[in-house]
């Protein structure tokens, strides 16, 4: 049994990501540059954008940052985002969600340029995939990709179950997995004999947001299984996956951990998409 290691794996996409900022810097005098929005106090979003500056840091991006109060109005968030658009030195704006009640989600995610949107949540960029023309990938989805292939872990013509359908997870995981040949299963709250469904997977992906709700009646001898799910363990307060890790571990032939896996790609992957957007723009 192998443990896909996340750490070890982000830490080669960050650094191939960083070679090549320096190289558009050193060649073409551009600076790659992210800007991050927070409106609000949320401490996990405060932890995560913090996260994200860093990452722009260590890979050689000129990171911005608007941390703006909780009483925001909306109008004002979308007049920074048409600022950002606008503005030819920013290659990629990123809001953090969720968002305070008084600003709608979605307005704010289509306010902000396809071209800069490295999150990967605007319609035309979920079309551009739908249709398998180039855009941005969400950052998760795309990290587990990279996970996979640089694990050598063959997904042509295998039996792909995905459970859970949202928007940023398992529905753009399911057009990927679509994408590189797997024969592909989307698996939801309402699927009949979910345990069933999921042992017909060559490759298990689970992205519900249930603590160790994949235990081993879900897992085929030999599955690849991919864990999405960051939880809190209610009676030890650790992080948790959506896989019973020590309960599925022995069954599998590969199998990402809870954290370690799945997490870290995710930031590896928007500074990946950031760099895309300057190499765009550069014309390359
Ligand atoms: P979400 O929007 O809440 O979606 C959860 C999905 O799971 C829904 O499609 C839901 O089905 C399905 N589901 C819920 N209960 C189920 C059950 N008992 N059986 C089968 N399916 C069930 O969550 P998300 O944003 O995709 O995130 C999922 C998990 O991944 C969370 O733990 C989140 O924290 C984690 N996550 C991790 C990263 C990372 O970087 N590692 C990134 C994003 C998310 P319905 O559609 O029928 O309601």
């Amino acid at each position: 049994m192998k443990i896909i290691d996340g750490k070890v794996i982000s830490a080669q996409v960050k650094e191939e990501v960083k070679e090549k900022t320096a190289k558009l810097k050193a060649e073409k005098g551009i600076e790659v540059c992210l800007a991050v929005i927070l409106v609000g106090e949320d401490p996990a979003s405060q932890v995560y954008v913090r996260n994200k500056k860093k990452a722009c840091e260590y890979v050689g991006f000129k990171s911005l940052s608007y941390e703006l109060p909780g009483d925001t109005s909306q109008e004002e968030l979308l007049e920074l985002i048409d600022k950002l658009n606008k503005d030819d030195s920013v290659h990629g704006i990123l809001v953090q969600m969720p968002v305070p009640k008084q600003i709608d989600e979605k307005t704010v995610i289509d306010a902000i340029s396809p071209e800069k949107d490295v999150d990967g949540f605007h319609p035309m960029n979920v079309g551009a995939l739908c249709i398998g023309e180039p855009g941005f990938v969400s950052c998760t989805p795309a990290g587990i990709i990279q996970l996979l292939k640089r694990s050598d872990i063959d997904i042509n013509g295998k039996e792909c179950v995905i459970v859970g359908r949202s928007n940023i997870v398992g529905k753009p995981m399911a057009l990927l997995m679509l994408r590189e040949n797997a024969t592909v299963t989307v698996a939801h709250s309402r699927t009949k004999d979910l345990a069933e469904v999921c042992r017909r997977a060559d490759i298990l992906i689970a992205a519900v947001g249930k603590a160790k709700m994949i235990t081993e009646d879900y897992v085929k001898d030999g599955a690849v299984v991919i864990d999405v799910g960051i939880n809190r363990n209610a009676e030890t307060n650790k992080l948790c996956g959506d896989v019973d890790y020590d309960n599925v571990a022995p069954k599998c032939s590969a199998i990402t951990p809870v954290p370690g896996g799945v997490g870290p790609m995710t930031i590896a992957m928007l500074m990946n998409n950031c760099l895309e957007s300057a190499l765009r723009k550069a014309g390359e």
